[in-house]
């Protein structure tokens, strides 16, 4: 599929301003001079077993599956992670390979904290100095996650410039980046940016899939119908889908934060209302206006809310392998009640989105399809923003 390093079809790349060239360059040759390497790998899923936790578990959802009366539900519970999402499997890989690389100072950028949690904890761990950049509309929506950064030892930069969330989160850090390169290390959080990001973060998330493989074919004996996925700059999601690619037999889908409404202005429909673009150095689809500059987008769930996806999905929509739809904050939210209700698990209001579309793909089937749902985060970072949505009645669960 990457028939050109960096390139997914038409989509990738790296448009980045010329001092950041070199600095990804070197990037990069570490990756692929690592990534391969069996004692990189051997140290990588030490970690994964006895710092992330895992195996984590693929739980048949069975009382979810009976109210949604159609498919069997499957979650990949990656919730169960330490720190509570996907993000922790790609900040140890890109932690060991700073290391590697001989870096003394990591930084990164985060939307709904938890990519920011990541980095700080697995810093604090391997004991290196970390800075995260996080848009101030977002540290005021995540005001326990910054603490929890602090408290990790890193230092945590509000960004208010701009929309004061993710992108611009990611503009500061990329800023920072080329004029500390020496020392510093940029942790990019989800499967986006220039190359060799989009490669390097689906390479450590892909054991969601590969073991999410080995456990359906344990379980079922055989391959699942569909995977579900939510998708803000599409790690998680591709995480799952990516060792499934050549599986023809099975159906990958997307799901977008379509916000207040894919008819109004305020949703992330990166893939459904999006157009081919340049953002933050790489070609996909995004919400740009005439000038190519990204719009304002709007998801309630801080993690979705970006304005371009990851070169990979874009690739996978515009040939076919995979579908992508959008699910609605109330749809999520309806979800989020959902889940923790029929079996007792708050998913990230992110990973909602997921739940919310399979719920309803599985009344459309029949009893004999398999759907597997990466649960990618807890709900327990969203708990009090709900709670204050029902409180000013702006949600009736
Ligand atoms: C960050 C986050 C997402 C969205 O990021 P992707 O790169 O699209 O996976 C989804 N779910 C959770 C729990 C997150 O923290």
């Amino acid at each position: 599929m990457e028939e050109r390093k960096g390139y997914f079809g038409q989509f990738g790349g790296s448009f980045v301003p010329e001092p950041l060239v070199a600095v990804l360059a070197e990037v990069e040759e570490y990756f692929y001079k690592f990534i391969d390497d069996p004692q990189f790998q051997k140290e990588l899923h030490e970690y994964y077993k006895q710092y992330v936790g895992r195996e984590n578990p693929l739980y048949y959802a069975k009382n979810l599956s009976e109210k949604a009366g159609g498919a069997k539900i499957y979650l990949k519970r990656e919730d169960l992670n330490h720190t509570g999402s996907h993000k922790i499997n790609n900040a140890i890989g890109q932690v060991l390979l700073a290391k590697k690389m001989n870096k003394k100072r990591v930084i990164a950028e985060t939307g709904a904290g938890q990519h920011g949690v990541a980095t700080a904890t697995v810093c604090a761990l391997m004991g290196l100095d970390c800075t995260i950049y996080m848009g101030e509309i977002d540290t005021k929506r995540q005001e326990l996650n910054v603490f929890r950064m602090e408290m990790l030892g890193a230092k945590v930069v509000p960004v208010s410039d701009g929309t004061a969330t993710l992108k611009d989160a990611v503009d500061a850090a990329l800023l920072d980046f080329v004029e500390n390169a020496e020392n510093t290390y940029y942790l990019l959080g989800s499967a986006v940016g220039p190359h060799p990001y989009p490669t390097m973060v689906r390479e450590f998330q892909s054991i969601i899939g590969k073991e999410a493989k080995k456990q359906i074919l344990e379980a079922e004996g055989r391959l699942p119908d569909y995977l579900v996925a939510c998708v803000g700059g599409g790690s998680n999601a591709i995480g799952l889908f990516h060792d499934f690619y050549n599986d023809k037999n099975v159906q990958i889908i997307g799901v977008e934060p379509a916000g207040k409404g894919l008819d109004t202005n305020e949703h992330a429909a990166t893939m459904t209302l999006g157009s081919i673009g340049v953002i933050h150095g790489f070609k996909c689809f995004t919400l740009q206006d005439e000038k190519g500059e990204p719009l304002p987008v709007h998801s309630i769930a801080a993690g979705l809310d970006y304005p371009g996806v990851g070169p990979e999905h874009s690739f996978y929509k515009e040939s076919g392998r995979a579908t992508y739809v959008s699910v609605t904050d109330d749809q999520a939210l309806e979800a989020f009640f959902l889940l923790s209700k029929m079996e007792g698990i708050t998913p990230a209001i992110e990973s909602a989105h997921a739940i919310s579309h399979a719920v309803a793909l599985a009344a459309s089937l029949d009893q004999d399809k398999i759907i597997i749902v990466n649960l990618s985060g807890r709900g327990d970072k969203d708990v009090a923003q709900v709670k204050e949505m029902i409180e000013q009645k702006k949600y009736q669960s």
